[in-house]
């Protein structure tokens, strides 16, 4: 699943080959179509496919930023608005000249979304799985989950964000693992990096909040924060199904020393997997108490 690092990649690809271009026209699969025919809500939340492509139609991209793992496009038709999109489990962008160019079939035969551009050019969004969302919001407001997540992790006040979380009764005496992938607590880390940021800091992941010392939260934190910068500069992890807009896969997957393996990359000690907030973690049980 695409975490923080994917999504920055994805964001800052996106960036520069669609500022300031207008969306000429917009297509909705069909899947989607049925989907809200059922009075289901696949990928399009909360407005149909037809009012979808009329707000979209004729746009101006003014901006394209990352919030957590979030992609904010701020469009203009008479007012500015809001397009927010999650990529869930395998959603992807591809930049293209037609969908005959997106570079893999399973992609090519799940695009659900396509901004035909006014320079020609498409953003095309595939998502195999359909867990993608995207919704059209006047402000961030309107849809309220956007408002409680941490600061980013990269921004001053987020260490501080993180130490009275973790500290305050709803998150002190839960699994750590269960407390750093909370989005309200650190912005955009999912199980890939909570995985290796424990593993590095040699901690349990199912050790309670509170039975870590402050010292030794700060540098989770900072370990965290390490991780998901030095994923950003690797093009993020391709576990499955992560492309760039270029089809092209991320590399950080080849320096996990814990996410994926069957032997601690440190000790040689078999790992173990527990379930954790309803995730498979995998931990070694020799260098992480
Ligand atoms: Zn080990």
């Amino acid at each position: 699943m695409p975490e923080l690092p994917e999504v920055e990649g994805v964001v800052r690809q996106i960036r520069p080959v669609s500022i300031g271009k207008r969306i000429v026209s917009v297509d909705v699969s069909e899947t989607i179509r049925k989907s809200k025919h059922l009075g289901k809500e696949a990928i399009l939340k909360r407005i149909g496919a037809d009012s979808f492509q009329e707000r979209l139609t004729g746009a101006q991209i003014l901006a394209v930023e990352r919030r957590s793992k979030y992609i904010y496009m701020t469009l203009k038709s008479e007012q500015e608005f809001l397009l927010v999109n999650h990529l869930g489990m395998s959603g992807a962008w591809f930049f293209v000249d037609s969908l005959l160019s997106i570079p893999e079939d399973k992609f090519r035969r799940h695009v659900h979304v396509v901004l035909t551009l006014d320079d020609g050019n498409l953003l095309a969004f595939s998502d195999i799985r359909r867990f993608g969302e995207m919704r059209v919001l006047e402000t961030e407001a309107d849809f309220p989950p956007l408002l409680l997540m941490a600061p980013e992790p990269f921004v001053d006040e987020a260490l501080e964000w993180f130490l009275q979380q973790a500290e305050s009764p709803k998150f002190r005496n839960k699994p750590i693992k269960e407390v750093i992938m909370d989005g309200t607590v650190i912005s955009g880390c999912g199980n890939i990096y909570a995985t290796e940021a424990l593993f590095r800091m040699r901690i349990h992941p199912k050790r309670a909040a509170s039975r870590i010392s402050r010292k030794r939260k700060v540098e989770l934190f900072q370990a965290i924060a390490a991780i998901l910068l030095e994923s950003i500069d690797a093009g993020g992890s391709t576990i499955s199904d992560y492309r760039n807009i270029n089809g092209e896969s991320g590399s950080m997957q080849n320096r996990f020393g814990m996410y994926g393996k069957k032997a601690c990359s440190f000790c040689g000690t078999e790992t173990k997997t527990v379930k954790i907030a309803g995730r498979a973690s995998v931990y070694c049980p020799s260098c992480q108490k």
